[in-house]
C-alpha cells in the first residue's frame, strides 16, 4: 500500500503512522519529496491488519493500493528520480554520465592506457572485468582479483571511480573492497541469490536486463535489490535477443522512456554490447542520448584488434573522443528537456 500524507503533517504524525505500520508486520520505506511524503508499506498483505485503516489518522491524505508488482522501484512509491552519487559522480541528475573502457582487464598496461584515454575523452567512471561470463569455458575468464587490484590502480591514478562484474556472491565482499560500483551481468539478471546478496552490499549496483527479460522482469529483478536493502540501483539497457541475426543483438531504445516513465531509477544504455561492432555504437550512443538516457556504458580498447575480449565492439580511443564529441550537443538539449517530463532530476 502507498500512504500519502498531507501536505502539512508534520514529523510527529509521521512517525506515529511508521510506527504503527511496523508494528502490524509491514516494512515502511519513505521518500521525503518536495511536496509531501510518501510511506511505502511493503510486505504480504494476507493475513495482516487491513492498512487501509489508518486513512483516517492525523497527517493522513490517502492510502492506495500499489498497482504495480514492483513497488520501491514504482514511481508510485517515490517523488522524483534517484540520484546516485558514486564519488564525484552523480547518475540520474543533470549531468549525462559516461562510464568507459575495455571488456576485460587484461593487463596493468592495457588497463591504464584505457583508464587515461577515457578519462581524456571525458568519461566520468571506468569499465573493466575481472570475472567475466564468458559463453566458453576455454575462453578468456578475466584475472580475478588481480584485475581488481589493477582497477583500483587505475582508480588513483586517474581519480575516476571503476565499476565491474561481480559473478557470484561469494565474491562480493572482496569485489566491493576494490570497486565503486558492482556490476550485475546479463546473464544473471534472475539469479535471484545473487540479487538478494548485491541488496546486502554498500556499494551502488549496475543492472543489466538480460537478453531474454521483459522490462517488467527487470524491475522485479532491481526490486530484490532494493528490497533486501540497497537502494542504489542503477538499470542498463543492453540489447535484446530477436529474430533479428545481423547485430550481436537488438540495442530495445524504447526501454528507456518507458522505463523512465515507470520508475525513478536511473537508466543507461550499453550499446557496445548491443550492437556488436564498433562502427555502430557512435549511431545507437547518439540515439541513446537523444531518447533520454541518463548515461552510456562503452566499451573502450587501446588495441582492439588484440583485445581478449569483444574487441569487435571495442571503440580505438580516437573515437571515443569523437563519440564524447557528437553527444554532447544532444545531451546539453535532451536533458534539460527530460527533466521538465520526469520531474526534477
Ligand atoms: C559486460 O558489460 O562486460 C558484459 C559482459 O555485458 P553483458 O552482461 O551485458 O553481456
Ligand atoms: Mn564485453
Amino acid at each position: 500500500m502507498i500512504i500519502v500524507m498531507k501536505k502539512k503533517a508534520d514529523e510527529r504524525e509521521l512517525e506515529n503512522v511508521i510506527k504503527w505500520i511496523e508494528s502490524v508486520g509491514y516494512q515502511a520505506h519513505v521518500s521525503k519529496g518536495i511536496e509531501r511524503t510518501i510511506i511505502g508499506a511493503i510486505g504480504d498483505e494476507r493475513g495482516k491488519v487491513f492498512l487501509k485503516a489508518v486513512e483516517t489518522w492525523p497527517g493522513v491524505e490517502k492510502v492506495m493500493p500499489i498497482l504495480q508488482p514492483y513497488k520501491l522501484a514504482s514511481r508510485e512509491t517515490k517523488e522524483g528520480n534517484t540520484i546516485i552519487t558514486v564519488g564525484d559522480v552523480k547518475i540520474g541528475g543533470p549531468k549525462f554520465v559516461v562510464i568507459a573502457g575495455p571488456c576485460a582487464v587484461e593487463s596493468s598496461a592495457q588497463l591504464m592506457e584505457a583508464a587515461f584515454a577515457v578519462k581524456k575523452g571525458g568519461a566520468s567512471m571506468l569499465r573493466g572485468g575481472a570475472f567475466k561470463p564468458r559463453t566458453s569455458p576455454y575462453s578468456f575468464q578475466g584475472l580475478g582479483e588481480e584485475g581488481l587490484k589493477i582497477l583500483a590502480q587505475a582508480r588513483e591514478k586517474t581519480g575516476l571511480p571503476v565499476v565491474t562484474e561481480v559473478m557470484s556472491a561469494s565474491d562480493i565482499e572482496l569485489i566491493e573492497s576494490y570497486a565503486d560500483v558492482l556490476q550485475i551481468g546479463a546473464r544473471n539478471v534472475q539469479n535471484f541469490t545473487l540479487l538478494k546478496a548485491v541488496g546486502q552490499a554498500k556499494k551502488p549496483v549496475l543492472l543489466k536486463r538480460g537478453m531474454m527479460t521483459t522490462l517488467e522482469e527487470l524491475l522485479m529483478s532491481a526490486e530484490y535489490i532494493l528490497a533486501s536493502g540497497n537502494d542504489q540501483v542503477i538499470l542498463c539497457e543492453r540489447g535484446i535477443r530477436t529474430f533479428e541475426t545481423s547485430m550481436r543483438n537488438t540495442l530495445d531504445i524504447s526501454a528507456v522512456p518507458v522505463l523512465k516513465e515507470k520508475t525513478h531509477l536511473p537508466v543507461v544504455v550499453d550499446p557496445s554490447h548491443a550492437i556488436g561492432q564498433w562502427k555502430f555504437v557512435l549511431p545507437l550512443a547518439k540515439a541513446a542520448v537523444a531518447v533520454g538516457a541518463d548515461g552510456l556504458l562503452i566499451e573502450v580498447h587501446p588495441d582492439p584488434q588484440n583485445a581478449l575480449s569483444d574487441g569487435p565492439q571495442s571503440l580505438k580511443p580516437e573515437r571515443f573522443y569523437q563519440l564524447m564529441d557528437e553527444i554532447e550537443s544532444i545531451a546539453k538539449i535532451v536533458r534539460k528537456e527530460y527533466a521538465e517530463i520526469y520531474g526534477a532530476h
